[in-house]
């Protein structure tokens, strides 16, 4: 009996620790909502030099308030040119990149390697879209929330099949795939909400131009698409394909297309709400950004775009949609052209479209007071890589890193060092349910931006959560 007992303890002992390491999470310990804004290529100075514009100082966006965690994010993929032997990876060094801007300047990262790093948590090679470097596809956080009956959706203020929400949708082997992109996102994913720019028969002042379709899957599914509102199977080269059922009630579910503003509006305010929405504004390749006149220097002075949504409509309208599912969503909103602004050195331009996307994320902020709560719903604002290399005054013979204010409504002192995008860290902040778990991500540190995570690490913090 005594020798029976003590084999008999430990067994206990193992079976017990088994169960505690086993024991599934309440579901109120992660967050029911998970909402990621990415700002294409917004730096820090991109952040600050809006801040100054707007504010007269830095600071004082609404995601760099109090509330919430900052930190930095690191964005280097895994491969920066696929068809060369020397084209992996130098990774971020805190000391190359203080010291030396061309280290900055090369080895850096694209929209779509990047896409695929916050979307999956994996790097890979520079164009790809949810593939890893072998080529092998990878599971979307979009996927993932599909798949524990959660919504997902996707917007952008760009083209919907471009890097970053395709990067959020498809698996590609390049970026530049559009039309099949598109296909891959309207026929064969099963998010709820799939919005952005690409309208085939528009300019980028919304005026009437020759068509192109291959941002919205080509012409024969655009045809069909706009045809019948109520279409689920479509014949394109002769192939038939059936939209996803995105519920689970085996039947196809058709979207609801809008371009109207009006639309976009009404189902902001909360009014009409589809089961399924596909959303594409009346412009072609992006909201306000490619406007005419693009070399003016004062943002706003040259008149806006009119008869379009701004991301701040486009992203409640989102919520609204998704909010439909009593289990909760995944989004991904995407300000995409402050990359394109930052291309082109655009200094206003940068400002409109960093103004646009702080503008998204107050709108989402009372959004998640009004009907969800920090306790239930996390945000997180990061960007995709930096671009233009933006800095400061040269004051002597030294650059100043941070641009400096000239007070409110008046242009800082911007500098831009590069047409292209940089190895620079870029700002991450985050807040809500579940924003704790970035501060043990963070165990990287950089001596001007302190502590950052991988850009793969905000992918693994929803699989973290969700994955089990
Ligand atoms: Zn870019």
């Amino acid at each position: 009996m005594k020798i029976k007992s003590l084999l008999y303890l430990p067994l206990v002992a193992v079976i017990t620790l088994n169960l505690m390491c086993s024991k599934p999470k309440k579901t109120d310990d992660v967050p029911k909502n998970i909402i990621v804004f990415i700002g294409d290529g917004m730096g820090f100075n991109h952040v600050d030099a809006t801040s100054m514009f707007m504010y007269g100082e830095a600071g004082k966006l609404v995601f760099e308030g109090d509330e919430w965690l900052k930190l930095a994010q690191a964005t280097y993929s895994a491969i920066t040119n696929k068809d060369s032997d020397d084209g992996y990876t130098t990774g971020y060094s805190p000391r190359y990149a203080r010291n030396d801007t061309a280290y900055l300047k090369s080895n850096f990262t694209d929209s779509g390697a990047a896409a695929t790093a916050l979307s999956t948590g994996y790097k890979t090679y520079n164009s790809a879209i949810g593939l890893d470097i072998h080529g092998d596809t990878l599971k979307h956080a979009t996927e993932l929330a599909k798949e524990i009956g959660k919504s997902a959706g996707v917007v952008t203020s760009v083209m919907l099949s471009h890097a970053t929400p395709a990067g959020f949708s498809a698996n590609s082997v390049h970026r530049n795939r559009y039309e099949q992109i598109a296909k891959q996102q309207i026929l064969n994913t099963k998010l709820d909400v799939l919005m952005g720019c690409g309208h085939p028969e528009l300019n980028n002042d919304g005026e009437p131009d020759e068509a192109n379709y291959k941002y919205v899957g080509g012409s024969q599914l655009w045809e069909q698409l706009t045809a019948d509102k109520s279409v689920t199977k479509f014949v394109i080269d002769s192939v038939e394909y059936t939209v996803s059922d995105i519920n689970g009630d085996s039947k196809p579910d058709a979207w609801a297309l809008i371009t109207d503003s009006t639309d976009f509006a009404a189902i902001a305010r909360g009014e009409k709400l589809p089961h399924r929405l596909l959303g594409i504004p009346k412009v072609h390749s992006t909201l306000q950004q490619s406007r005419k006149n693009d070399d003016e220097e004062i943002p706003w002075k040259q008149p806006m775009n009119t008869g379009l949504p701004d991301l701040a409509q486009m992203s409640l309208a989102a919520l609204n949609v998704l909010n439909q599912n009593p289990k909760g969503f995944f989004v991904m909103i995407e300000g995409g052209a402050i990359d394109w602004a930052a291309h082109a050195n655009q200094s206003g331009r940068v400002i409109e479209e960093t103004h646009d996307f702080n503008k998204a994320i107050a709108a989402v902020v009372d959004w998640i007071e009004k009907y969800s709560s920090w306790d239930e719903t996390l945000v997180i604002v990061t960007a995709d890589h930096e671009t233009g290399m933006l800095c400061g005054p040269v004051e002597g013979d030294q650059v100043v890193t941070q641009v400096k204010s000239n007070g409110k409504g008046n242009l800082p002192e911007m500098n831009w060092y590069s047409k292209d995008h940089t190895n620079s860290l870029v700002p991450l902040y985050v807040r809500g349910k579940g924003s704790e778990i970035f501060r043990f991500l963070a165990d990287e540190f950089d001596p001007v931006h302190g502590p950052f995570v991988q850009n793969t690490e905000i992918a693994k913090s929803v699989f973290l959560f969700w994955d089990r």
